[in-house]
């Protein structure tokens, strides 16, 4: 790959007193604007390897070019301000307010005070904190959720091309890590950095990589590809152990919904009772949907006594369509436009029919 945003060439790390090395002989690029994620399991080498690109651990061979430079003997301070850095325990100053944290480099760099306050509040807007309310709280009123987005404010502060972020969603709750990883998304999606993130989660790495690099011990690719190339044809039997049993469903994550053929349904608006459609049900769609005056779903007329109604956009996955019918307790989901609108349903069992299926 030429023109790779961050390139690692043959970099190796053997800690003093270490038998083998933490990071033997790694080569890797990344391209401008994609996030990669560096999976593998404890102890493989990631965060090393993260602390390698911007230098708080110096390699002992090898080199890191960064844009196209040898960054390898360049100053560590001046490298960091090109590369944001997100670290685990998101690693507030727990003595600075929120302005004052996500201000930190930007006041090194010299910026003056006004500056300084704009950047703050445009980067909490940006990660969804309103300013006014926030910018003086100190770390600990905040949930872990909200620190986490800080973290991710101050290392966007100087507007870095690069952000390294080493297992930035590990110590959140499953529901809100869920909420925090669509919007990080969103977020990436208008500011198109060149991210390198590190997770031991294959399904987070699944939902946020552009591109996966699995490491195995040593910090040795086993594989280096999309997500869906990985988990439809796993390079070894490493990888595939390491993808687990739940590779099939997890693939359903990338496939949008929208892409399935869909049955047609039958819309009533007011209010109609099963009864009167039922009664036509031998030339029309199977299934027949109540709409609200106000254009929202509301109920399935037919076929009669379906309690739960499954709901899913077009651009959702399969995945969210299955997890709609289970919450539902039903077989069948409809899908919606993005105004709301029904274009359609698609069954269990076509999600079953159409998908990959078995790795090869
Ligand atoms: P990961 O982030 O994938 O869990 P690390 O990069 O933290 O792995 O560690 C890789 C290996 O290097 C491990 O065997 C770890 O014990 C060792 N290691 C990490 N940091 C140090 C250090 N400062 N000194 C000595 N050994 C270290
Ligand atoms: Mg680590």
């Amino acid at each position: 790959m030429t023109g790779a945003m961050i390139r690692l060439d043959r970099v190796s790390k053997h800690y003093p007193g270490q038998q083998a090395p933490a990071v033997a002989e790694l080569s890797l690029d990344i391209a401008a604007g994609e996030i990669v994620v560096l999976l593998g399991p404890s102890g493989c080498g990631k965060t090393t390897t993260l602390r390698l690109i911007n230098r708080l651990i110096e390699p002992t061979s090898g080199r890191v070019l960064l844009d196209g430079e040898d960054v390898t003997r360049a100053d560590p301070d001046q490298l960091r301000r090109r590369i944001g850095y997100v670290i685990q325990q998101v690693g507030l100053f727990p003595h600075l307010t929120v302005a004052d944290n996500i201000g930190l480099i930007p006041r090194t760099l010299g910026w003056d005070k006004r500056r300084v306050r704009e950047r703050v509040d445009t980067l909490l807007d940006l990660v969804g904190l309103e300013p006014a309310t926030f910018r003086r709280r100190y770390p600990k009123e905040l949930s872990g959720g909200q620190q986490q987005r800080v973290g991710v404010a101050r290392a966007l502060a100087a507007d870095p091309p690069v952000m390294l972020m080493d297992e930035p969603f590990g110590a959140i709750d499953p529901i809100t890590r869920e909420r925090l990883q669509d919007e990080f998304l969103d977020l990436q999606a208008k500011i198109r950095k060149t991210i390198v993130l590190v997770t031991h989660d294959v399904t987070e790495a699944v939902k946020l990589g552009d591109r996966i690099a699995l490491f195995g011990e040593q910090a040795r690719i086993a594989q280096y590809d999309t997500p869906a190339a990985i988990l439809a044809a796993p390079a070894d039997d490493f990888v595939a152990s390491f993808i687990g049993s739940g590779a099939a469903i997890r693939g359903l994550r990338l496939l949008p919904v929208g892409s399935l053929p869909l049955d047609p349904v039958e819309v009533l608006t007011g209010d109609h009772d099963a009864g009167a459609v039922g009664a036509d049900s031998a030339d029309g769609p199977e299934r027949a949907l109540l709409v609200g005056a106000d254009g929202t779903p509301r109920r399935w007329l037919r076929p009669a006594g379906r309690p739960g109604l499954a709901v899913v956009g077009a651009d959702q996955s399969r995945y969210d369509a299955l997890d709609a019918m289970l919450r539902a307790r039903d077989d069948t989901a409809l899908v919606v436009d993005a105004a709301g609108a029904p274009l359609g349903t698609v069954s269990w069992s076509a999600i079953a029919r159409e998908s990959p299926g078995e790795p090869s």
